[in-house]
């Protein structure tokens, strides 16, 4: 399978939460006509089913076995964004709430969960033509991706950003609260025994903290463009 995704036309986007990954991810794939996978959607989605089902976030065997069932699908809508559905029904809304965040980065922390779920990722990128998006795409999803970014800003940008994109959502947010959620949330995604957040030896870094995200999605494309030939 690795030599398949070998030369399957992939980039990989990685960083920490409000970096500006979801809206550089969408707008880059839509410029290349590319699909995207949103592989914190996953995590998300699991925590939201452990949530429901009434699964201790550390109830590993449990989350792993529900993980290796996991029915998502991804169905893009008109705005380029996409709807997230498991088993059918819609979780686009309930798997962004802080609470789920909370969730996908405790569920996401423990190593048979991300072995699970590891082949669907790969499953999904190997059709080629996809911007993935996520945590550990460069270093251990797709460490084979011909072009990988590595996408960071200052707490306080990220944190102003979320905050935004929460109350955009029409969401209830607190700019303190939030900072002290995506800082607590980094930590444990660095500090992780497996997969953790880190970028890959060959990953371009770039800091958006005092970018437009008309001028990150124009740089990614020139890379990827460059370096795809596409
Ligand atoms: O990207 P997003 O904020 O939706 O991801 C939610 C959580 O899922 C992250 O905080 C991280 O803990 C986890 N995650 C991960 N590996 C990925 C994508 C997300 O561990 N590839």
């Amino acid at each position: 399978m690795t030599q398949l995704l070998g030369i399957a036309p992939v980039i990989a986007i990685d960083g920490p939460a409000g970096a500006g990954k979801s809206t550089a991810a969408r707008d880059l794939a839509r410029r290349l006509g590319f699909l995207l996978l949103d592989t914190g959607a996953i995590y998300r989605s699991l925590a939201l089913q452990a949530r429901e089902r009434r699964v201790a976030w550390n109830d590993e065997r449990t989350l792993a076995d529900l993980a290796r069932h996991l029915r998502i699908e991804f169905v893009p809508l008109p705005d380029g964004t996409q709807a997230v559905f498991v088993d059918g029904r819609d979780v686009s809304a309930p798997i962004r709430t802080p609470e789920i965040s909370e969730g996908a980065s405790r569920v996401s922390a423990l190593p048979a969960v991300r072995e699970a779920l590891l082949d669907l990722q790969r499953l999904i990128a190997a059709e080629g033509r996809y911007v993935v998006e996520g945590r550990d795409i460069g270093t251990v999803v797709l460490p084979w991706a011909p072009v990988k970014f590595f996408l960071t800003a200052s707490a306080e940008v990220r944190a102003q950003r979320r905050h935004e994109e929460l109350r955009g959502r029409g969401q209830s947010s607190d700019l303190a609260a939030t900072q002290a959620e995506i800082e607590a949330r980094d930590q444990r995604d660095q500090s992780r025994a497996v997969a953790p957040l880190r970028a890959a030896e060959d990953a371009i870094r770039i800091d958006t903290s005092k970018m437009a995200l008309e001028e990150v999605v124009t740089e990614l494309e020139r890379v990827a463009r460059t370096r795809l030939g596409v």
